[in-house]
């Protein structure tokens, strides 16, 4: 399958949850299973020679593609939560939204220092969920960070909020 026919089975949802945001569904993709192993096939040709170790799946899109990733680079997985979720002792990081403030939450003991990490979520937007996320996991000095997103929407330029220390690829720029 092409990556356009790839980026065709994602639906299209305009003014969702909000008037004015286009809202793509990655759950279409997600059913169909030629796109569904195509997905997981790039993301895997994408990272298996990186010697990832830790996926963290960001809530609550990253925790379908990221465990299925994980299982095949034989790494593990971790969950980045928002807060409240997670049960053992956690370390967190807070960024701003276009309304307010928003945190997220890893366990403390999810990442060691010879971690070589990749964050996946499913869609790049201002970059600021990321960014946070990246943040976050630095903190447990991994010795190395990727970052992963199924789509990227490039007129939004969140690629340019990160630092030039991780690696930040998409399967699809729409
Ligand atoms: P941002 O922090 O602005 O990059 O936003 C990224 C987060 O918001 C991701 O977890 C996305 O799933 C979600 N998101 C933002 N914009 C959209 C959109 N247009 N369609 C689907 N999800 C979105």
């Amino acid at each position: 399958m092409s990556k356009e026919t790839l980026a065709k089975t994602i639906r299209e949802i305009p003014d969702f949850p909000i008037p004015g945001i286009l809202f793509y569904d990655v759950t279409t993709l997600f059913k169909n299973p030629s796109a569904l192993q195509e997905l997981s096939d790039t993301l895997y040709e994408m990272y298996k020679d990186k010697g990832i170790t830790k996926v963290v799946g960001i809530e609550s899109r990253g925790f379908i593609m990221g465990p299925i990733l994980a299982t095949r680079l034989g790494a593990g997985f971790v969950p980045m939560r928002k807060p409240g979720k997670l049960p053992a002792e956690t370390i967190e990081e807070s960024y701003d939204k276009e309304y307010g403030k928003d945190t997220v939450q890893i366990h403390k003991d999810a990442i060691e220092p010879d971690d070589v990490v990749l964050l996946h979520d499913d869609l790049l937007a201002t970059g600021g969920t990321m960014e946070a996320a990246c943040k976050l996991v630095k903190k447990l000095n991994p010795k190395k960070v990727y970052v992963n997103f199924i789509i990227e929407l490039k007129e939004l330029h969140g690629k340019d909020i990160f630092s030039k220390d991780v690696d930040v690829e998409s399967v699809l720029t729409l």
